[in-house]
């Protein structure tokens, strides 16, 4: 699950890690109220999206006065965001972040993760803060340092001061970015982070070391024991179908292609989406309904396919083992009864109750091509949507 940079500052700050301060704003006077309340000379209006890239892209603006500010919120709220992140669609802007101005004297790269191969959390450190780090690891990746930290004691202090030397922090403040990178990993093991990204971190002319900008994503499966994480979700940011997938209990995820899949079992549904790939189509997503769906969740689950405007076509794969084939043919002949379906249909079915799942799908009346195999299926579904 992601959050909104000023949603994962303010859960940095409970860490010790220093941020800007700074306040969330929905409308311009509210912006304007926010900088009035912070005070100084110079502030910065943040887009707040569920994307990075925002600087570049016009997201981020300078402030030098409180009727700088109004004009920087007018023109960013609302507005579709489109950086390297958010795809061509872009997002809209409805939320601010207002900070205070700071003079920046160095900008650093901290980024936390999981590391697979060994296991453990790793920090990742560039004194090339500020740019893509993904650019930094291509061209220069003797800039990037990494601290591997075991779980059992956790970062150690030295870690932190091997790490913030090794990216040239000034001396003077090798503590204070210490303590920060201290904190930062705190926070990442707690909270059940998957990801954290300072991106980047500054030093500042009056001697600070601070977080500029904050990315967390947060592990989903542990959502049920974080929640002050769960309450930071932002609907508005995530995709309408999975939301109302996670309604059902569906495991769907979105994708880009053009072919609908509805399969039991995650393990068929990555072979489906395989093969449709194998035989040169293009999945529009990820579908398990579970071993033991009910003719409403499969009903959903097929509505959820048919209302994406990407979709021309349709590829039910079901192997009924604990799933029974005549349920899921109840539930598709519903759904395509209640919306109506327009898109071919192709549906290989084997298992439990087969013959009737398929006698339910035949006397429907509904245009449905049956498949044999998954191949079979697979390159029907392509075939058909090809030709169009
Ligand atoms: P991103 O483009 O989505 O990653 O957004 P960031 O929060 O990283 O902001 C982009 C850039 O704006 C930063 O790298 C900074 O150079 C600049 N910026 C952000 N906040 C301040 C600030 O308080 N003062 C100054 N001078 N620049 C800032
Ligand atoms: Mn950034």
């Amino acid at each position: 699950m992601n959050v909104h940079e000023y949603q994962g500052k303010s859960v940095l700050k409970q860490y010790g890690v220093t941020v800007p301060n700074g306040h969330v704003a929905f409308t311009v006077d509210e912006a304007v109220e926010a900088a009035q309340k912070l005070g100084g000379d110079l502030w910065v209006v943040k887009a707040q999206i569920h994307a990075g890239g925002r600087g570049k892209a016009g997201g981020v603006k300078l402030a030098r006065s409180i009727d700088e500010v109004r004009q920087h919120a007018t023109e960013i709220l609302g507005k579709i965001l489109v950086t390297h992140q958010t795809g061509p669609e872009g997002k809209e802007v409805k939320r601010l972040l207002i900070e205070e101005g700071c003079p920046i004297e160095k900008e650093y790269y901290i980024g936390v993760v999981i590391d697979r191969a060994t296991g453990q959390v790793v920090m990742m450190g560039s004194e090339e803060g500020g740019m893509e780090i993904e650019e930094v690891a291509a061209n220069t990746p003797e800039k990037i340092f990494k601290e591997y930290i075991d779980p059992a004691v956790g970062m150690l202090p030295f870690q932190a001061r091997r790490l913030a030397y090794n990216i040239n922090i000034p001396k003077d403040k090798v503590n204070q970015a210490a303590k920060f990178m201290l904190g930062l990993y705190k926070a990442f093991v707690e909270k059940d982070c998957s990801l954290a990204e300072i991106n980047p971190l500054v030093t500042t002319k009056d001697g600070r070391v601070m977080a500029l900008d904050a990315k967390l994503n947060f592990d989903s499966n542990a959502l049920y024991r974080q929640k002050d994480i769960v309450a930071l979700r932002d609907l508005d940011e995530e995709d309408m179908k999975e939301i109302e997938a996670s309604k059902y209990d569906l495991n769907y995820i979105a994708l880009d292609g053009n072919i609908g899949c509805m399969v039991n079992g995650a393990g068929l549904a990555m072979a489906t989406m395989d093969i449709i790939k194998h035989y040169n189509g293009d999945p529009a997503n990820f579908l398990d309904v579970g071993g033991g769906a009910t003719t409403e969740k499969v009903r959903e689950a097929f509505k959820i396919i048919l209302s994406d405007e990407k979709v021309e076509g349709i590829f039910v794969n079901i192997f009924g083992g604990i799933m029974k084939c005549d349920v899921i043919a109840a539930g598709v002949v519903e759904a395509a009864k209640q919306i109506g379906l327009d898109r071919p249909l192709v549906v290989r079915l084997e298992g439990t109750n087969v013959e009737l799942g398929k006698s339910i799908l035949n006397e429907s009346g509904l245009d449905i091509v049956t498949a044999d195999s998954m191949a079979d299926g697979a390159q029907k579904i392509v075939e058909l949507v090809k030709n169009r």
